[in-house]
């Protein structure tokens, strides 16, 4: 049997999707591969079509209980042999599992990560025919990556020990160049064997929102889109609670979902969510992973998560069919805070901390850019695509001003602080600010101290704004200094201009303003 065969026999489909046919191929060539497709792109049968070709077993690891056994379900409809193995099942279900594997009686074999932490079990697998290893939501390897776990990290041990030298395929839909390195390295596939199709999703209009009242926002959000089922976001199981209860009180049929709720009432959760009792769902990141709903038009992220990795994967869950949807972040300098409490919190060492710091400056950057946002995430995973044309900054029709002068004036600032303080004294400064740290420092006396006395309420924006452009850098950490990059310093010798949206109002409505 052919791949394009068995695609029609088994899925019922009769064209791959991009990529597909590549990946595909070369796994059957027996080269070792990486596969990044976006969510929806159809990694699935990048896996099981040569699994159905190969002659013996193909292992799958995938770190999802509940779609783990989807995912077997869906395969034994279809009349192909398949089987999970996850913690929760008994030794007796287990050795039965195996005994089939061992017997030729099974194509696939799902298992969750955490039983390779089990030796004796590794032991087990190690006397099974092997053709294939395929490694779900591979970025879980990489340390470096949004989502690691550690029990991946097993994996290298396993491909060494299978007797049967099988071939490896890696799947994800969310790796910067940097993980995508790493699994390459760890799962022992050659640079060369990546198979990346855009990560841009045409249909996706993604959204920025800025400090207004998240709630009227929302409420009124969904009182204009009645019928339409999506995702709310939120950082804490606190506020996912508190918007659930609001969302409730105001007749909407919306369910919550984190995990602090038992393991029955979020499996209730899901499926009222899934077959759209309750079409809208107020949840943490506890929630998605495997979602695999295709009519979500709507992911909002209440707070920012605390990556691009994440924000991408979390609102690429809209749109999975194809329609047209949208992802959207109400953004607020104040809920950094909440991240930053989280990294702060955390287990990880100093480096992971300071990986993580930058991880949550890339939000920043997002948040401040005036760049289209589709390009933006694009690029940040190491791809490029065109303009969407219908972001928020596509969209954006206010006129650009040039802001040179003030940029000049935050350049010079930051190089007279010696580049030793963040953005709220840098504003300070050259606010005028008579604060007592200012005082103390001495900053009342520096040059630039007051200089844009009349543009108080805008410098911080400024700041931002030009670190989202490249004029600024902070360094990572848990208070972030700012400094002057190479392009920063050429605005200063006036050798580029600087133009920005940033000014709210466009000069005619500004003369209104001024006069009113
Ligand atoms: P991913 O894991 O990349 O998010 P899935 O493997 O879940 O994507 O596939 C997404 C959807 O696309 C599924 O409903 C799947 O059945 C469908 N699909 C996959 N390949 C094809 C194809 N070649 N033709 C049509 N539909 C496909």
């Amino acid at each position: 049997m052919t791949p394009t065969e068995a695609l029609n026999h088994y899925f019922g489909y009769n064209t791959f999707k991009v990529g597909q046919k590549q990946i595909i191929d070369l796994v059957l060539a027996q080269q070792n591969t990486l596969a990044l497709l976006p969510t929806g792109g159809g990694k699935s049968l990048c896996y099981q079509i040569p699994a159905l070709l190969a002659p013996d077993l193909t292992l799958v690891i995938s770190p999802l209980i509940s779609l783990m056994k989807d995912q077997v379900d869906s395969l034994q409809q279809n009349g192909i042999k398949a089987a999970y193995l996850n913690s929760s099942q008994d030794l007796a279900t287990t050795n039965a599992v195996l005994a089939k594997a061992r017997n030729h009686e099974l194509k696939l074999l799902y298992i969750a990560p955490e039983r390779l932490e089990n030796q004796f079990f590794l032991e087990l697998l190690q006397t099974l025919r092997v053709s294939l290893v395929a490694v779900d939501e591979a970025h879980c390897i990489s340390q470096w990556g949004h989502d690691f776990r550690p029990s991946y990290l097993k994996l290298p041990e396993l491909l060494q020990n299978l007797t049967t030298s099988p071939t490896v395929i890696a799947l994800t839909a969310t790796a910067t160049p940097q993980v995508a390195h790493d699994i390459k390295q760890l799962l022992h596939i050659p640079l060369e064997n990546e198979v990346k199709t855009s990560f841009a999703r045409p249909n996706l209009s993604f959204k920025l929102v800025k400090g207004s009242d998240f709630e009227h926002y929302l409420l009124t959000y969904l009182q204009q889109n009645p019928h339409d089922s999506g995702i709310i976001y939120a950082s804490t199981r606190k506020k996912v609670e508190q918007l659930g209860a609001l969302l409730t009180k105001m007749g909407i049929k919306a369910g919550i979902y984190h995990a602090g709720l038992s393991e029955e009432v979020r499996k209730q959760k899901q499926e009222d969510f899934l077959y759209d009792r309750t079409p809208v769902m107020v949840a943490t990141n506890a929630f998605g992973m495997g979602i695999d709903k295709s009519n979500v038009r709507f992911v909002i992220h209440a707070q920012v998560p605390g990556s691009l990795e994440a924000y991408y994967q979390e609102a690429g869950r809209a749109g999975r069919d194809g329609l047209e949807s949208e992802a959207i972040l109400f953004y607020k300098d104040a809920d950094l805070q909440i991240q930053r409490f989280f990294i702060d919190n955390s287990s990880a060492d100093e480096a992971h901390r300071e990986h993580d710091y930058q991880k949550l400056q890339a939000l920043t950057r997002y948040a401040n850019t005036e760049e289209c946002l589709q390009r933006f995430l694009v690029q940040y995973f190491g791809q490029d695509c065109a303009a969407c044309g219908h972001c928020t900054n596509c969209t954006d029709t206010r006129e650009k001003q040039d802001i040179t002068k003030e940029a000049q004036m935050i350049l010079s600032c930051v190089i007279r602080v010696r580049s030793n303080f963040g953005k709220k004294i840098v504003a300070q400064v050259l606010a005028g600010s008579k604060a007592k740290r200012i005082l103390e420092l001495e900053f009342d006396q520096l040059s630039t101290y007051g200089i844009m006395r009349q543009k108080t309420k805008e410098i911080e924006t400024t700041i931002d704004f030009l670190t989202a452009s490249g004029y600024l850098t902070t360094s990572s950490g848990q208070f972030p200094t700012l400094h002057v990059t190479t392009k920063g310093y050429d605005v200063l010798r006036g050798n580029a201009s600087v133009y920005a949206r940033s000014e709210k109002v466009t000069k005619k409505e500004q003369t209104v303003t001024d006069s009113g």
